[in-house]
């Protein structure tokens, strides 16, 4: 029997679901399962466990997704496990981190990450800087901040011993 029906109904998983989690900070189980590349979940970016208004939109998934294919899942690849300690924020978590007016964190263009293992620093810093993709690469503390820029291009700007 010919069930039209059927064609109108969304699908239960996919783009659909998802762009509709994104609405509604009730639904971050569904965020916490949404992978972006093979080895990184959105929830790593969001840190909605102490910001849970902290939700981007679709354009700001799409770019995490792409610093993931192009720096992050190759770094790992490089010094194993990465630790991201802060990645998309809005406006008001970047405000109360202290980060810049025009922080590429707002727009999902940077992550503030380390290796799990904290002797693979040196060699993740190693890596990054020579990255094609590498757009700002700022380090201290343990810790680094890797910028990627999916809409123009890369400025390879480096600056060892400095953190934000
Ligand atoms: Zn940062």
């Amino acid at each position: 029997m010919w069930r039209s029906r059927s064609y109108l109904q969304a699908p239960s998983s996919g783009w659909i679901s998802i762009s509709e989690s994104l609405t509604s900070i009730t639904m971050n189980t569904q965020i916490n399962n949404v992978r972006i590349s093979p080895h990184f979940r959105l929830s790593e970016f969001l840190n909605l466990g102490k910001y849970p208004q902290n939700i981007p939109t679709m354009q700001d998934v799409v770019n995490l997704a792409y610093g993931c294919l192009c720096l992050l899942e190759p770094a790992r690849n490089e010094v194993g496990p990465i630790i991201i300690n802060s990645g998309f924020r809005n406006e008001d978590v970047n405000r109360k981190v202290g980060g810049v007016k025009n922080s590429q964190h707002l727009i999902g263009q940077a992550a503030d990450i380390r290796p799990k293992d904290p002797a693979q620093f040196h060699r993740l810093v190693e890596f990054l800087k020579v990255n094609p993709y590498t757009d700002q690469l700022l380090t201290g503390n343990g810790w680094l901040h890797i910028s990627w820029a999916p809409f123009a291009q890369p400025r390879h700007y480096v600056r060892i011993g400095y953190y934000i």
